[in-house]
């Protein structure tokens, strides 16, 4: 996609010096590793690559909240988000694997850790990981309502994590559904999450409004890269003017309740806003 680089560990941390300098609060971290396998061992290194970078982000004291992605599907040769067992995902052998991998991002620093698996009870065990081992302080952003999308299929080509058979939804949910996104975000609340992400946005503006109306917690929206992609494309070829477009999107994903906005555009729009 254009403007969206896999980084270094060095790259990444100029990079976060620029994206503090534009005024950006946060940012989130998925990894790519050297090499995957079955079980996405290579996830819970201390010197994996998500570690390495939060240690090395820290350490530059930039004034950033550091969120880590924690799901295995960038780790797996198989690329999906769980361990498989008879040819289908394991839920609970997969939990113990997440909750290592959270716990292995929090000891690097990670201030926020974001499961985006959809594993039943992932936030659970994260939580308890978490606790019994001292960093009760991280906090948890839970993708609790991730649907099964084609939105997402630029980022997979960019975290070369697209499943190599069938698909992700025996654990992603059903666009149709919005009581599930409900159901899923309660149950997350009473896991121990501290906030929630509904992703993909933009087609989903009534479920973030749902959990908002619903839930007095910090709601996150994931403006996803299918959706980043429509409006590069779109102005790339003269179609829309992307910084009014951009700007209209975001507004109207924070209208539907939106608390906090996971976007490609976010250093474009800091930098529009500050013009
Ligand atoms: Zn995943």
């Amino acid at each position: 996609m254009p403007g969206v680089y896999q980084e270094s560990v060095d790259e990444v941390v100029e990079e976060c010096r620029e994206v503090a300098g534009l005024g950006l609060s946060a940012v989130i971290l998925f990894g790519l590793p050297e090499r995957k396998d079955a079980k996405g061992s290579s996830s819970l290194l201390a010197n994996g690559v998500v570690q390495r970078a939060v240690a090395a982000i820290k350490k530059a004291n930039l004034n950033l909240i550091v969120m880590t992605d924690v799901c295995l599907c960038e780790y797996t040769d198989h690329g999906h988000c769980g361990v498989i067992e008879n040819g289908e995902i394991a839920n609970d052998a997969t939990l113990e694997i997440l909750a290592e991998q959270a716990l292995s991002h929090a000891r690097a620093g990670a201030d926020i850790v974001a499961p985006s698996d959809m594993m039943d009870g992932r936030v659970s065990a994260i939580r308890k990981k978490l606790d019994a081992n001292g960093l009760a302080d991280t906090a948890i952003l839970s993708y609790a309502a991730k649907y099964c999308s084609a939105f997402y299929g630029p980022f997979r080509e960019a975290a070369q994590s697209a499943p190599q058979f069938g698909d992700r939804r025996s654990y992603q949910m059903d666009p149709a559904n919005v009581r599930e996104a409900l159901k899923e975000v309660a149950l997350d609340l009473e896991e121990g999450a501290d906030m929630v992400m509904v992703k993909p946005a933009l087609a989903y503006l009534d479920v973030i409004r749902a959990t908002r109306e619903r839930f007095d917690i910090p709601v996150g929206a994931y403006n996803v890269s299918g959706e980043y992609a429509m409006v590069k494309a779109a102005a790339q070829k003269g179609w829309l003017d992307e910084k009014r477009t951009v700007l209209e999107i975001l507004t109207g994903i924070q209208r539907a309740g939106a608390d906090i906005i996971l976007t490609y555009h976010a250093k474009d729009v800091a930098k529009w806003l500050k013009a």
